[in-house]
């Protein structure tokens, strides 16, 4: 047996025969040529086709991948109709009299050498956009048809690299899944992958010596490890985990796209809580109906510096634009406590816990919040984004948060910069929180209680010492008082309540939040289904005359 470690794109387990691609590259000969405006005029008739091909391509991964998946090949598009990238392969032709091919390959080489060479990640990723182009262009050229890889049987597709539309165009019924050997988890092909929910794992550094075609292989996406001819015992091991999936599987292809509408016609929103934009895909293939919790501050965790204004934007914006329709409820950085991050230099306290964490950062240090005020209200323009803030204890906290949000939307706007108007609602995670919650809700537009803090904090007892677990109990009575209590509230001055904590994910207590008239419960993408089986088969009216309150 041998294992590779790579980084993982997309969980889930593959196990199936090895099928190594080759990419055919054609020899593209300089020529001269006498007739400059004649290849001129096949290059641009080559470009229309490959446009072509680039609407049919986006409208296919569309329907596959929904509009995150799609937008790259819009984005080829555009790239292949850019005015300086078309000059440069005319001028090419022109000025040195060279044929078409020579030209597109020649540009392209150029330029996907200088994205190569930029220190920005994101740009770098852009090389292999570019060389997808020109190989596009090369094919139109040279007459070939584009093609379809398609297997006599499932297969794991192991390759150097995947452009994106190789990765679209792969015949998905018969591909268990993808291991390359280079490949960022930045880039489109990564995002694609995602979105289209194949495993898949990239950088795994393998060399492609031909001796993998045809051998056993099991791809485990969740842990990371590409496995060439495994022993008995990793099968097994394997083998098991995969039937865990498709039980989960099974209760996909049942559930997807039932509204979570009870058998009295009570409705509830089931949403998923996410860190980052792979656990976005799994958001969306478990069917949820919106991002009820995404934690920003894991783009800070991840790294040395600060995520400036313009990464931000961007991670913000494709989250709204993966979601469509869809709600996507950001979180405002919630750092300290357990979530200690190395940019923010922070002073050592004696109770992290309860110092100064989440909002108290932000507003002790604006500069940071603005910064992603900005990106969190530029990206609102380009879906359906609302802002959640963390630990509230006060109702002069939030005129302090949303006046600091008028005066950043003011001056973007002075700028002449587009943004939106997004929702703004607050975690109820403090006890303080939670017992003001009717002065609260005047204030704001929707409540997410925060079980696993506000647990802690009712009951005084730290949620990182495992020595405390019989004592940090969130079925605890005062919870369970408190969420009543709170959505109460809320319902009151006419907003609505969810959950966001663990909590919210238990399938027991499903019943009774529905019996508590809990608007949305935001919990992890594998558990939307299982809960939505329960919401489907609960009659609450019936419920509540025999529910026994047994925090009471
Ligand atoms: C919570 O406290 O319940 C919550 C959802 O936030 P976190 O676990 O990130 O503190
Ligand atoms: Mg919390």
């Amino acid at each position: 047996m041998r294992a590779y470690r790579g980084k993982s794109v997309f969980g889930g387990i593959a196990i199936g025969k090895i099928q190594v691609l080759g990419r055919v590259e054609k020899q593209v000969k300089r020529t001269r040529t006498e007739d400059a405006e004649g290849e001129i005029l096949r290059y641009r008739q080559a470009a229309e086709a490959a446009a072509d091909q680039l609407t049919a391509l986006y409208e296919k991964a569309l329907r596959e991948a929904g509009e995150e998946g799609a937008a790259i090949f819009e984005i080829h598009r555009m790239m292949l109709e850019d005015g300086d990238y078309r000059e440069s392969i005319e001028n090419m032709i022109h000025t040195r009299q060279v044929n078409a091919e020579y030209a597109v390959a020649q540009t392209g080489d150029n330029l996907a050498r200088m994205f190569a060479s930029m220190e920005d990640d994101y740009m770098r990723g852009r090389a292999a956009d570019v060389e997808d182009i020109s190989r596009r262009l090369l094919c139109v050229l040279q007459g070939g048809q584009e093609q379809g890889q398609s297997f006599s049987e499932p297969v794991i597709i192991v390759a150097d690299d995947l452009t994106p539309s190789e990765t679209v165009r792969l015949d998905r019924d018969r591909v268990l899944a993808f291991v390359t050997v280079h490949g960022s988890l930045h880039s489109h092909t990564a995002i694609l992958a995602r979105t289209m929910g194949i495993p898949a794992l990239v950088g795994t550094g393998l060399s492609l010596d031909g001796t993998l075609d045809g051998k056993t292989g099991i791809v485990d996406g969740t842990g990371g490890t590409f496995y060439v001819e495994p022993d008995e015992e990793t099968m097994g091991r394997m083998r098991q985990a995969r039937q865990e999936e498709q039980q989960q599987q099974e209760l996909l292809r049942t559930l997807r796209g039932r509204e979570n509408t009870t058998l009295d016609g009570q409705n509830i929103l089931l949403y998923a809580n996410v860190g980052n934009m792979r656990d976005l895909a799994a958001a969306l293939q478990n069917d949820a109906a919106g991002i009820g919790l995404f934690r920003s501050e894991f783009l800070y965790l991840e790294r040395e510096d600060f995520p400036t204004e313009e990464e931000q934007f961007r991670i913000y914006r494709s989250a709204a634009g993966a979601m469509g329709e869809k709600r996507v409820i950001i979180r405002t950085l919630d750092i300290g406590a357990d979530k200690q991050c190395g940019c923010l230099q922070m002073e050592k306290e004696e109770n992290p816990a309860m110092g100064c964490r989440a909002i108290r950062v932000c507003l002790t240090r604006p500069e940071i919040f603005r910064t992603q005020l900005r990106a969190l209200l530029r990206a609102s323009a380009y879906g359906k984004i609302a802002i959640m803030y963390p630990m509230i204890t006060s109702v002069w906290e939030i005129r302090k948060i949303k006046e600091i949000v008028e005066e950043v939307r003011m001056r973007l706007r002075a700028r002449g910069i587009a943004c939106g108007e997004p929702e703004q609602g607050i975690m109820i995670e403090t006890p303080a929180a939670a017992i003001i919650s009717d002065r609260l809700a005047k204030e704001v537009d929707f409540f997410s209680i925060g079980t696993n803090d506000l647990t802690q904090f009712l009951l005084a007892a730290d949620r990182q010492n495992a020595a405390l677990d019989a004592f940090c109990d969130p079925r605890h009575p005062a919870v369970f008082r408190m969420i009543e209590q709170v959505v109460e509230n809320a319902h009151r001055a006419g907003i609505w309540a969810g959950i966001c904590g663990e909590l919210g994910g238990d399938p027991e207590l499903t019943r009774d939040f529905l019996a508590m008239g809990v608007d949305e419960l935001s919990v992890s993408p594998g558990r939307i289904l299982p809960i939505r089986k329960i919401v489907l088969e609960t009659d609450v009216s019936r419920y509540r005359e025999t529910w026994q309150k047994n925090w009471e």
